[in-house]
């Protein structure tokens, strides 16, 4: 199996240290990843800037740019080959419900989906990496079992991952999840530059709203790995319907 490893809290974060380690025990693994931490920068590509790419003395290479900028340049330059597999992780702090559309680490999967190659997101639910080890061996297990059942030039699929800090003993089986949802983002913060302006930092994640049962903050608070396969395409397909009627009614009502 070939897998091409990233993440979006840069090459050198102990995560991907420790997911390269399980993972080589048993496939080819390049890994591509951002020089600097890219957290919470989605799917963005660079556009406007160019993208350097050095190796580092452990093999690892690293880019000045984003998560999906190394798995972009790596699919459509970079490797002379197709990886059979895209690997992004293991993040510093869970990837939950909303925490998925901001995911650098989900980014950076998400974009080898893109290009029809299946993909997995592994996020550790703290921060602070207590038993990456044991997050790393489990992340691998999965790897292996489900890297076995994909066919080659089969179906693409996206998987995310959450992962418990436990030792590895105490790591529930992986549970198949839906997303759960956050209550919306804290307040910003903001304190007064030398300069005597204000300046705003961007506030924690929302607490859980929806952890009930079948979600990922539901599995992953009783110990499970929570596995949860995403789509692409937003359309919100329910509201098709509504917006067929009445936008045709909100039009031939005039101008109201
Ligand atoms: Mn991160």
């Amino acid at each position: 199996m070939k897998i091409l490893l990233c993440n979006d809290d840069g090459y050198q974060a102990p995560g991907i240290v420790a997911l390269h380690a399980a993972l080589a025990a048993f496939a080819e693994v390049e890994v591509i990843a951002p020089e600097q931490n890219n957290s919470a920068k989605s799917n963005a590509l660079t556009l406007h800037a160019p993208l350097y790419v050095h190796r580092a003395p452990n093999g690892f290479r690293y880019v000045n740019g984003t998560p999906a900028d190394c798995v972009h340049i790596a699919l459509t330059g970079l490797l002379d080959y197709r990886p059979d597999l895209v690997v992004s992780g293991i993040n510093n702090g869970a990837n939950m419900g909303d925490d998925t559309i901001y995911s650098g680490t989900v980014g950076a999967a998400m974009e080898g989906y893109l290009f029809g190659i299946p993909a997995m997101a592994f996020s550790q639910v703290d921060k602070g990496w207590a038993h990456i080890d044991a997050a790393a061996q489990a992340a691998g297990d999965l790897v292996r079992r489900i890297g076995a059942h994909s066919t080659p030039g089969g179906q693409a699929w996206l998987l995310n991952v959450n992962i418990p800090n436990r030792p590895l003993a105490e790591l529930g089986a992986p549970k198949v999840c839906r997303l759960g949802r956050r209550h919306a983002a804290q307040k910003a913060i903001t304190m007064t530059s030398p300069h005597g302006e204000t300046m705003y930092w961007i506030g924690g994640a929302g607490a859980a709203m929806d952890a009930s049962e079948g979600t990922d903050f539901h599995a992953t608070a009783n110990g499970h790995l929570s596995l949860t396969p995403l789509s692409v395409d937003l359309t919100d397909h329910h509201a098709l319907a509504y917006w067929a009627q009445g936008l045709s009614h909100m039009l031939a009502g005039g101008e109201g």
